[in-house]
């Protein structure tokens, strides 16, 4: 990719010589600084395939599962559990990013070992998260889709050797980034040579504090008017309560989003992190359900979009 600046008749100009240039397919104008994953550089949606689900296409996509790997009990489980419930994608974290550094870590190497037992037993694909570069060869043997915490948002080495990878990467929101910011990360992964990248909306900060971040759902028109990349809601971490997670998945349909990532725990009060938001398997099943009829209207309007395109 080559850059022009400059405005008016000069960049026009430019456009058309190098569009006349051979060897040069086109010439795009991009306005935006984030060029690669802006809509101004490509219209149609990225679909990102992994194992049986295909995330930015024609299905809402429920990736779920508990916080942390704890024990291979705990793990198959809950991956039994939420396959069997619909999701499609196993959730849970073996690196872990704890506030405090007397929290547990996550078990690492072994979590991300009962991470793939889980996938061949149930078929469900697996996102972890990865919190340095120097673990990103390790954990692309284990996962399908490596994940990239908000605290790790801009994290630019992180982001570069994602680009590496040859795995999709889910790149979550950091705490208090904007947009545009969330955009520039994505364009570092896409730009180091990795385009397949999913953006996911986990709650931002504000000054409330009745839950846990503010879920910003409007992110999602945003980001679908301004990228082609996926998106992604987490109402567990949006919320940090149990009880108020399906209306925020509600919302997650509604409103468009591609896919959601949800917190699940066969025993929420033993779990070792993020135990108060984790939904019950009961819990899980049921918001399923309850989801279904706006899962139906999602795959409607998805459709009409499709065929129009
Ligand atoms: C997580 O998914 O468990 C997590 C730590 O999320 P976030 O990076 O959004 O806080
Ligand atoms: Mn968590």
């Amino acid at each position: 990719m080559i850059g022009v600046v400059g405005s008016g008749g000069d960049v026009t100009a430019c456009l058309e010589s190098l569009e006349a240039t051979p060897g040069v397919e086109k010439a795009v104008r991009i306005s935006a600084p984030y060029k690669f994953v802006s809509k101004e550089f490509r219209k149609e949606r990225t679909v990102i395939k992994v194992g049986k689900a295909e995330i930015g296409g024609d299905e809402f996509i429920t990736m779920a599962g508990p916080c942390s790997v704890e024990s291979e009990k705990q793990i198959m489980e809950t991956a039994e559990a939420v396959a069997a419930a619909g999701a499609t994608i196993l959730r849970g974290g073996a690196f872990k990013p704890r506030t405090s550094p007397y929290d547990f870590q996550g078990m690492a190497g072994d979590g991300l070992k009962l991470l793939a037992k889980a996938r061949e037993a149930t078929g469900l694909a697996v996102i972890t998260e990865v919190m340095s570069d120097q673990d990103v060869s390790l954990v692309a043997e284990y996962a399908d889709i490596m994940q990239v915490g908000a605290r790790n948002m801009q994290n630019f080495a992180l982001l570069k050797v994602l680009g590496r990878c040859g795995r999709p990467v889910m790149l979550k929101r950091g705490l208090s980034a904007t947009i545009k910011e969330l955009l520039m990360s994505a364009e570092y992964i896409v730009a180091h040579g990795n385009p397949q990248v999913m953006l996911c909306e986990r709650g931002i900060r504000t000054f409330e504090t009745a839950t846990r971040n503010t879920c910003d759902i409007s992110a999602v028109p945003v980001l679908n008017e301004l990228t082609h990349l996926p998106v992604i809601i987490d109402p567990s971490h949006a919320v940090g309560k149990r009880s108020l997670v399906p209306a925020i998945a509600k919302a997650a349909v509604a409103v468009g989003a591609d896919g959601m990532i949800v917190e699940v725990h066969p025993c929420p009060e033993k779990a070792v992190s993020d135990g108060a938001q984790s939904l019950t398997i009961e819990g899980f099943r049921e918001m399923m359900q309850m989801l279904q009829g706006y899962q139906k209207l999602w795959k409607l309007e998805r459709q009409s979009e499709l065929a129009v395109a």
